[in-house]
């Protein structure tokens, strides 16, 4: 019941959140790794895993480029579900600290989230190849969508999002960021993340190892449940509940 959740919520002193694709699919937007995704179709003869490798990207950005127009370039389109709105309320409210997130879709911002950590990336930034100027979504959008290579405005170099490709590491220091507060935090919630994802997908096990309260909301199963505190499959559900127990006690 979502009511334990909102009385955990209530009690701890420092909840942080760890969101996945279930969360973005609540927004109409199609799960990288679920049936149909993007991870089990191909492009032009080519799996994701290949499109979205470093390797490529440096030896021909177009097909990068191509592939990504009808996913990452459409991203701006797609609105905060219930699950969005409601974390940036906690947030507000001073009753969740920190979001980290595996989405690379931009809507904790969307919705108002302020303290937000993507550990995939995103491509809220751009960054130029060659020179390393920063060139923003909004300024890329157009290109891609005329078929075009993005280009810097200064120098004339291939211009990439800050998403993690294949082949790139994940930012180090923020997992060991991610990994400190969560060992910190009395309350952890694991929200539309089937945790198989490593290494981002082990870093809420810190809470459970420092004594804190881990709840996960998954529709599928996860190799956490049985450390879980809470575990509840609807996630749209729960958050319907939180937001309607935020809308009256708005202090
Ligand atoms: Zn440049």
């Amino acid at each position: 019941m979502a009511m334990n959740l909102i009385e955990m919520l209530r009690q701890s002193r420092h909840t942080v959140a760890f969101t996945g694709a279930g969360v973005s699919t609540l927004s109409g937007i199609r799960d990288f790794r679920g049936t149909g995704g993007f991870y089990t179709s191909s492009y032009h003869g080519m799996q994701v895993e290949e499109l979205l490798s470093i390797e490529l990207f440096h030896r021909d950005p177009s097909l990068f480029y191509a592939w990504a127009r009808e996913f990452v370039y459409v991203l701006d389109r797609f609105s905060p579900s219930v699950v969005h709105t409601v974390l940036a309320g906690l947030e507000s409210r001073g009753m969740l600290r920190t979001l980290y997130t595996q989405n690379i879709d931009m809507l904790h911002r969307k919705a108002g989230s302020v303290n937000v950590h993507e550990v995939h990336g995103s491509p809220l930034h751009h960054h130029c190849t060659s020179c390393h100027a920063v060139h923003p979504y909004e300024q890329v959008v157009p290109a891609v969508l005329a078929k075009k290579v993005p280009r810097c405005a200064a120098c004339g170099g291939v211009v990439k999002p800050d998403i993690v490709f294949y082949g790139e590491q994940l930012d180090a220091r923020l997992l060991d960021r991610a990994y400190r507060e969560m060992a910190e935090a009395d309350l952890t919630l694991v929200l539309g993340s089937s945790l198989t994802v490593q290494p981002a997908a082990s870093l809420p096990m810190a809470t459970y190892y420092h004594g804190g309260k881990l709840v996960i909301i998954n529709a599928q199963p996860t190799p956490l449940d049985k450390f879980a505190k809470l575990r509840l499959e609807d996630l749209k559900e729960s958050f319907e509940e939180i937001s309607g127990w935020l809308d009256a006690h708005h202090e």
